[in-house]
């Protein structure tokens, strides 16, 4: 075990990824970046995690932000639900706490996260296992399928004594993000090659996560006119954002007549989430005479938005373009592909 460890904190030390928070010992900025790290990958984190902490310098910054604006500053980001649960731990915390357990207590930490911030900021031996850290200890140990319990237990022996155990958690790390790779590893590459059980068949290792993915039908509603957009306070999985009304397919009539408009079909756009895939009919309509409130027509660049939403707008815009009528408001913000007919 004393070989492998040696070798990988040697190769680590020489290779280190360059990392804005590396190095890093702030407890706030370890975890917005390791908050960011959870569902996007590195590259597309590094601008949001600038413009996040020059936002919200501080714990204390971001508890006095609007929630709307701490949602508008993590917009294009997605997984909008981690903003929410920093924003409201910001609520319920003066400071981050020192110790693994109380900081796996608060909103948005689970095991991965709290012991990052407990490894990286406090020097706590605790073993950090995220995606990339369970293909490579399941390739080590050639592990076709290991519980997440099994794991993290192999993670937390192998932790060298007396070392920084947030080094060591981010030489895993690395290792697994640029050298054991998911699908090509570069194991003639490798320092901890002639300890690697997986070696001669890596694919193999860790077996694939099943998971189910729904597909889920749905019908956007997007009502227009000079003002601005019909948008409205989303629920359930977009809660505390904005979008246009979003509704089952059969559902669309009823909602329709309700607003006092007879929408056109705009096309359809598709989004991806963690368990689901989205089917969404856009669907469009002048939003004018009686029914119609002036005072709820916005400028869609001012509100937070889902991503699916910005979608929706989008294809929304390039019917109204390709129709020759009015555009959408704010439509340069909302990058225009062009309208394709069927
Ligand atoms: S030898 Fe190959 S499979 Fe094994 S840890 Fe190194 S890169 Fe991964």
């Amino acid at each position: 075990m004393k070989g492998l460890q040696e070798a990988l904190l040697g190769w680590y030390r020489e290779n280190p990824r360059l990392l804005p928070w590396r190095g890093e010992k702030d407890p706030y900025r370890i975890l917005v970046a390791e908050v960011l790290l959870q569902q996007t990958r590195t590259a597309q984190a590094i601008p949001y995690y600038h413009r996040f902490l020059a936002r919200f310098p501080s714990l204390k910054a971001l508890r006095e932000a609007p929630l709307e604006e701490v949602l508008k500053a993590w917009q294009g980001a997605g997984y909008y639900r981690r903003a929410l649960h920093l924003h409201r731990l910001a609520q319920e915390v003066e400071a981050l706490p020192q110790g693994y357990a109380e900081l796996l207590g608060l909103p948005g930490l689970g095991p991965y996260t709290a012991a990052a911030v407990a490894s990286l900021a406090f020097g706590e031996r605790v073993a950090a296992v995220d995606g990339n850290v369970r293909r490579v200890l399941s390739r080590l140990l050639a592990w076709e399928n290991p519980s997440p319990q099994r794991l993290w237990r192999l993670a937390q022996d192998l932790m060298p004594p007396g070392e920084a155990p947030g080094e060591w958690n981010q030489a895993l790390m690395d290792l697994g993000a640029t050298v054991c790779l998911p699908r090509r590893p570069l194991c003639s590459r490798c320092p901890v090659a002639a300890f690697c059980q997986g070696r001669a068949d890596p694919g193999r290792y860790p077996g694939a996560r099943k998971r189910k993915v729904r597909e889920e039908a749905l019908a956007a509603l997007v009502l227009w006119g000079r003002e601005g957009v019909y948008l409205e306070k989303l629920e359930g999985r977009f809660a505390g954002l904005y979008g246009v009304p979003l509704m089952p397919p059969e559902d669309l009539p009823a909602r329709a007549r309700a607003f006092g408009v007879e929408p056109r079909f705009a096309g359809e756009v598709r989004h991806a989430l963690t368990h689901r895939r989205l089917r969404v009919e856009v669907h469009v309509a002048p939003w004018e005479g009686a029914a119609c409130r002036r005072e709820q027509l916005v400028d869609p660049g001012e509100k937070p938005l889902p991503k699916l939403m910005e979608k929706v707008l989008r294809q929304a815009q390039a019917f109204l373009a390709h129709e020759g009528i009015l555009p959408l408001p704010h439509a340069k913000a909302h990058r225009i592909k062009p309208f394709q007919p069927d």
